[in-house]
């Protein structure tokens, strides 16, 4: 299942958000979009997702165009964090994997091996509101991935996490795309990029400044440049 964006572009009035973006996302691969505040990582995930209209080009997931009917294959962890803060943690991510057409049974057993993985088990049946805001972030990882979905979407997943909570995630990300589910993920750092990704793009002001494998841009670039390019 590759992802196809051809010729992209987004416009918001005068201002160009994403500019002529083309890029194939193998399946099953990891796949990074690098770029500093405003570069149109945001932008150009909300279109994937079809949460954006496109003003020019097209985006296709095995050679068609992503709609509702197809959310249950696919996870997203917004920018914007967002989970009820009165629900509790199970009555959160059943709500939203019922959305996705598990069963409670199974939202539940998914949940507490998320939850045992995490090292949270006592946060079960606790309200979200009681959680610090680097745990919410997980609570918000594990909505976006209890449904087990083949395209992983996560924008900035490491922003805001201390470094334990980052590795934490970041050794989940690597079992699933070990699992086979394609995901592509946005930063504002190099480092980032560069353990998890065979592939990048770097965007700057929604221009695709290069993209490619970490190798290739490498070599013609210098990763002094990439890091410039990043912040
Ligand atoms: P950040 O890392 O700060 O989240 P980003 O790379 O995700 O940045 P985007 O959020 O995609 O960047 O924003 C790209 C540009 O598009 C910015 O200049 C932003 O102000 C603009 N933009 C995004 N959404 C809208 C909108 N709904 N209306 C108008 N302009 C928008």
């Amino acid at each position: 299942m590759t992802l196809v964006l051809n010729q992209v572009t987004k416009r918001f009035g005068k201002e160009t958000a994403v500019n002529h973006l083309s890029l194939k996302i193998p399946e099953k691969e990891m796949f990074g979009f690098l770029g500093g505040n405003g570069a149109g990582k945001t932008t150009t995930f909300r279109m994937i997702l079809g949460l954006l209209d496109i003003t020019e080009g097209e985006i296709t997931w095995n050679g068609e165009r992503i709609n509702y009917s197809k959310s249950h294959l696919i996870g997203y962890l917004p920018e914007e964090r967002g989970l009820y803060p009165k629900l509790t943690v199970k009555d959160q991510i059943i709500y939203l994997g019922k959305l996705r057409g598990m069963r409670k049974k199974e939202i539940v057993s998914e949940l507490e091996s998320w939850l045992e993985r995490f090292k949270v088990p006592e946060y079960m049946n606790k309200r979200v509101e009681e959680l610090s805001k680097g745990n919410q972030q997980k609570i918000q990882f594990i909505s976006a991935v209890i449904h087990k979905p083949k395209l992983l979407i996560l924008d900035e997943p490491f922003s805001g996490l201390d470094p334990v909570n980052v590795e934490l995630l970041k050794r989940a990300v690597i079992d699933l795309k070990e699992q086979g589910t394609s995901i592509v993920f946005s930063s504002h750092r190099m480092e980032h990029v560069e353990e998890l990704c065979e592939h990048l793009c770097i965007l700057h002001k929604g221009n695709p400044v290069v993209e490619g494998s970490l190798r290739e841009i490498k070599r013609s670039f210098g990763k002094k440049n990439l890091i410039i390019h990043a912040d």
